[in-house]
């Protein structure tokens, strides 16, 4: 199986069959697991198998699948499954740091992301220092000795600025500090954050892995002696666990994750390209964009630009509203990754929380615009974003 290439392991690695020889994966919706005797319930409290299971909470049949595959696609030495995305940013990080600890995160994060570095870390005593994460610099003045943990959004929610994740390994290493990506935009299968040099990748599998926005999912990978060490003792005690039943349907998601990122991604360049220069519209950003400030750094981290595109409309709030009220069919939510292309206004809903102050050092203007692009016909898109521009 190692020699397998990603698209191939995505569909076959990890599978369990049981005693039936079921060919599609199994839903083992059970919270519990027998043993034949009193000795065996004994060996496995002393140390369990890879095939052997104690309680849901720790681990099931179907999260393994998932979580195995998972580790097979990235590249990982494992992974440990969570029932969000933020479960598993949250377990990664709280696995990795104690009070006394020092982090230096990038500025723009998810919202929550961003809650648990900037008021729930500094709580229990960690010291976090923020910073533009393009800038190598500014990670380089931040770390310390006592820097524990870099971490980061590889592409950034919503300008989708691109962070050199290699640069920010190298000094985070040098530091003797572990480097932290959420991967989530950029998705599993247009990069390698593992080979670029992080230590520890996190997905909300919510997103693309998933892919038709139906189950809360989320993912940790990274060396068997973390997963399997920290994380695994911190995870299971705090009850993150991931349902066998949402386990399933990402498991089964990821047998056309890569179909489906392909597709949404060439969508996404290709509005990119033929929306700039609209006369309503005041930037056009995507990684991939020739305009955008670091294609060259996307172009030699990613494959391809990702699923996600953002406009800012040059009217304002006004005109984004307009906007979004009159597109027919990319839908206003806030999910992303989803076969449906979906449309964000982030200054009023996923970024309200903030000041206007923040919001203004992270791009995030009153025009703009996030737009998941999902698995419709391009040109359909295209036209509904064109009909919407013109009012
Ligand atoms: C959605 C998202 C999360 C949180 O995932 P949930 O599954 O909603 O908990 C974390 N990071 C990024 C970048 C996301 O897009």
């Amino acid at each position: 199986m190692d020699n397998w290439k990603p698209s191939t392991k995505a569909v076959h690695a990890g599978t369990k069959r049981s005693q039936f020889g079921e060919l599609s994966e199994a839903i083992f919706m059970t919270q519990g697991f027998l043993y034949d005797s009193a000795e065996q319930a004994e060996a496995r409290f002393i140390e369990a198998g890879e095939e052997e299971f104690i309680y849901a909470r720790y681990g099931n049949p179907t999260v393994a699948m998932f979580e195995e595959r998972m580790a097979a696609i990235e590249g990982a030495e494992d992974a440990f499954a969570t029932a969000s995305g933020m479960a598993a940013v949250n377990g990664a990080l709280m696995a990795l740091v104690k009070a006394g600890d020092h982090v230096v995160a990038a500025r723009a994060l998810f919202g929550s992301c961003l809650f648990i570095v900037d008021e729930i870390l500094p709580t229990f005593g960690v010291d976090v220092t923020l910073v533009d994460g393009t800038d190598l610099d500014a990670w380089r003045e931040a770390v310390r000795p006592d820097t524990k943990v870099c971490f980061l959004e590889a592409i950034s929610n919503p300008t989708l600025e691109v962070i050199d994740i290699a640069g920010v390994s190298e000094i985070a290493h040098a530091a003797g500090a572990v480097v932290v990506v959420d991967n989530v935009f950029a998705t599993p299968v247009f990069q390698r954050s593992l080979e670029l040099g992080a230590d520890v990748v996190v997905y909300s599998a919510t997103k693309h892995i998933d892919g038709q926005g139906r189950c809360l999912g989320g993912i940790v990978l990274g060396t068997k002696e973390f997963v399997r060490g920290p994380l695994q003792t911190y995870l299971k005690h705090t009850g993150a666990a991931l349902s066998p039943f949402n386990a399933w349907v990402m498991v089964k998601g990821l047998e056309t994750l890569a179909l489906r990122c392909e597709a949404q991604a060439a969508s996404a360049t290709y509005l990119a390209d033929k929306l700039k220069g609209h006369k309503s519209l005041s930037r056009v950003l995507h990684p991939f964009s020739e305009d955008h400030p670091q294609q060259a750094l996307a172009k030699k981290q990613m494959t391809r630009g990702g699923t996600m595109l953002s406009l800012e409309l040059a009217g304002g709030k006004d005109a984004a509203f307009k906007f979004l009220n009159a597109l027919q069919i990319v839908r206003i939510s806030n999910n992303l990754g989803d076969a449906k292309s979906i449309v964000t206004h982030p200054a009023t809903t996923t970024h309200q929380r903030l000041s206007d102050e923040q919001r203004a050092g992270l791009g995030i203007s009153d025009g703009l615009v996030r737009i998941s692009i999902g698995l419709e016909d391009r040109d359909d898109l295209l036209d509904d974003m064109l009909a919407a521009l013109a009012g």
